[in-house]
């Protein structure tokens, strides 16, 4: 087999590892959810904080509320003795409406603690239902990409399966040091170990080739290599389909 011949074969090889290539690619690319997962962690501590500052804010109103019940049972009882008609002592009646002053005195405060904690629970139940609602958003987002990914892997891991078999068919027809070479090339360069051209241009770099380049790929009697990328050369002998042309590798 002549180096033309075996390098068209060659060329059938290069075409299947670019569409290998292309799908591994893709398939770094996706989104592997991390970032997503981490934000989703993160919020989930935030919501479970939240809720222990709400739980908190809960007891300590409920807390409160008991005591001010308490008390206003307390002063219920000073009150029906002080107006009950069975105490008639003056200093014993002046120690009661005493007490019961303290006593009024003592729910007002209460009730303004009470006040204060009822508006503690509401902003923490605030936060809680927001920080609840944003923990659920990431982590649907989070399995939402994680499911697109994997489906996406699987698609392209099929797809990069069907070609194998193709490739090594046309990969069997090549000459074992020549194909190691070009594989050798390739891992090192994109995905891409050999170039063919119909023009001046190195189609994988994309420099301009040297008229000695030229020549020697025009004589096709020697394996040839880019000055500038070093992957293998081919001269397209045969006219390259226009598809092809454009951009060939
Ligand atoms: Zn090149």
């Amino acid at each position: 087999m002549t180096l033309v011949d075996e390098l068209a074969k060659l060329h059938e090889v290069q075409k299947i590892d670019a569409q290998i290539y292309q799908r591994e690619q893709a398939i770094k690319a996706l989104d592997s959810g991390n970032l997503l997962k981490q934000k989703a962690i993160e919020l989930m501590k935030q919501h479970e904080a939240a809720k222990a500052e709400l739980q908190k804010a809960e007891a300590a109103l409920c807390n409160r509320e008991l005591e001010l019940k308490g008390v206003e049972q307390k002063r219920a009882v000073v009150h029906e003795k002080l107006y009950s008609g069975r105490i008639t002592n003056p200093k014993e009646l002046g120690d009661i409406e005493k007490d019961e002053q303290m006593l009024d005195a003592q729910i007002r405060q209460i009730e303004e603690v009470v006040l204060e904690l009822m508006q503690q629970a509401e902003d923490a139940r605030t936060t809680e239902a927001k920080l609840h609602g944003e923990f659920d958003a990431a982590k649907r987002k989070w399995q939402e990409t994680m499911g697109r990914t994997q489906t996406e892997t699987a698609r392209l891991e099929k797809e990069i399966a069907a070609l194998r078999p193709e490739r090594d068919q046309h990969a069997a027809q090549v000459e074992k040091p020549l194909l190691r070479r070009y594989d050798d090339i390739r891992q090192r360069r994109e995905g891409i170990g050999m170039a063919m051209t119909a023009n001046d241009m190195c189609p994988a770099c994309h420099i301009k080739l040297t008229p000695q380049v030229l020549h020697r790929l025009r004589e096709g009697e020697d394996l040839t290599f880019c000055e500038n990328c070093a992957r293998i050369l081919a001269w397209a002998f045969h006219k390259l389909p226009a598809n092809e042309e454009e951009d060939s590798v």
